[in-house]
């Protein structure tokens, strides 16, 4: 089946003022010591009044123009209330139902053509505060700089107009030029003066109906965006095509710098062993390898660290020559990422090894029925789910290590039998 890639992008502009958005603090806070450009207002102290600031409303208003967005007459500032220790006061000071610029439109080159693509809205708020993490072998703790507080903030929304990677590449580069133009930011992406977020999702050529929107933030090069959507672009409808169901998610995006990201590692993989199919591949990125970092709290970069290509190579022809069953090699995949251990090795030390063995699986099966009278009587009057009850039973028995064929078929012999 043919997809389309549907792709909005929204970009968060850090304007270029003196003083910050609501406070007559300093907006110049990158080479200062932290914590010095601070004062009631942005620390987020009850009782204080914050002032806006004129200069931030013109550039968001001149932005706006350039993006032909209609200016609205009335606007206001609202309050988005969300937990999390950048934000000192619990809350961002943004613009929720009445931006400052709406209903606009930027043309973009697209094979040789020009493409207009929709501005949903030009917002004003606030930027949060910078947290820093610091990760060694013997402690953990993160330092929380309150400069960047407060520091005005324009967020660009774009309609998902976008159909390709390259048209986003495009419409950044544009929607960037514009901010230099107009002197509004430095826009210096690798400072995070310009950054940009990335809905991506893809549905059948001729369809209306997209499938499950994945976000993808913190990218801060033009790069970093082409190859992250190029990545989502390719995984998406070959996850769709192996069956599997797309889910709602966020996904970070580590940019190079020595870091092998997951399209990287993916390619890897296959080289490493051409006869692996992508679709096996992926379904173990998006199930076991995902609930590690995420478990961890990692990136894929560090996965990479603690579990080769080849081993994870190893663990696949492993689990696919049947000497292991599925549940048994992603508890193997755990350990290979805990301990650093060879796969193979992990198997035989823990007798991890599947059961092929007629007569063990026959004995396993044996027991199960006899403690499981109930389970059985449904399944002798109709009730084709008491199988799968019964085999879970049997798998239970033997750790997860009987062939789980062979299960199955020795059961129902059984079953049939008396
Ligand atoms: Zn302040
Ligand atoms: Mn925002």
């Amino acid at each position: 089946m043919n997809y389309e890639v549907i792709i909005g992008l929204e970009v968060h502009v850090q304007l270029h003022t003196k003083s910050k958005m609501f406070c007559r603090c300093s907006a110049d806070y990158a080479n200062a010591v932290a914590n010095t450009h601070v004062c009631p207002v942005c620390l987020g102290m009850p009782g204080v009044l914050p002032t806006i600031n004129q200069q931030a409303v013109e550039y968001t208003i001149m932005t706006a123009l350039a993006l032909n967005c209609t200016i609205a007459e009335y606007t206001k500032f609202d309050r988005k209330n969300y937990p999390y220790p950048d934000l000192m006061k619990g809350y961002q000071i943004s613009q929720y139902d009445a931006p400052i610029g709406y209903q606009g439109w930027l043309n973009i080159e697209a094979d040789g053509r020009e493409k207009r693509v929709g501005i949903t809205r030009v917002h004003l708020e606030e930027d949060v505060a910078k947290l820093i993490h610091h990760n060694s072998d013997r402690e953990a703790y993160s330092l929380v700089d309150v400069n960047r507080s407060g520091v005005p903030l324009m967020e660009v929304v774009g309609e998902p107009d976008l159909r390709s990677p390259e048209e986003a590449r495009q419409y950044l580069m544009k929607l960037h030029g514009i901010m230099q133009y107009l002197g509004v930011s430095t826009a210096n992406m690798e400072e995070g003066s310009f950054r940009c977020d990335a809905n991506i999702s893809i549905r059948p050529e001729g369809s209306p109906q997209s499938l499950a929107k994945v976000e993808v933030k913190n990218m801060n090069s033009f790069r970093a965006v082409y190859r992250a959507l190029e990545y989502e672009a390719k995984r998406q409808p070959k996850a769709a095509e192996a069956g599997e169901r797309l889910i709602q998610e966020t996904r970070g995006w580590v940019e190079d710098k020595g870091v092998k990201g997951m399209a990287d590692y993916f390619e890897e993989i296959c080289q490493v062993n051409k006869e692996i199919p992508a679709k096996i591949i992926s379904s173990w990125f998006g199930g076991p390898v995902s609930r590690i970092l995420n478990a961890n709290n990692i990136y894929i970069s560090e996965f990479r660290k603690r579990v080769s290509p080849e081993q994870f190579v190893k663990l696949l022809v492993l689990e696919t020559q049947a000497s292991t069953t599925l549940t048994t090699a992603k508890y193997v995949l755990e350990q290979v990422f805990n301990t650093g251990k060879d796969p193979a090795d992990i198997i035989d030390e823990q007798g991890l090894t599947q059961i092929n063995d007629t007569g063990q699986i026959e004995e396993a099966v044996s027991q199960v029925i006899a403690a499981n009278a109930q389970a059985v009587a449904d399944f002798r009057s109709g009730k084709e789910t008491a199988l799968k009850f019964l085999v879970g039973q049997v798998m239970r028995l033997t750790g997860g290590r009987a062939n789980p064929q062979m299960v199955n078929e020795l059961l129902k012999k059984k079953l049939g039998e008396e």
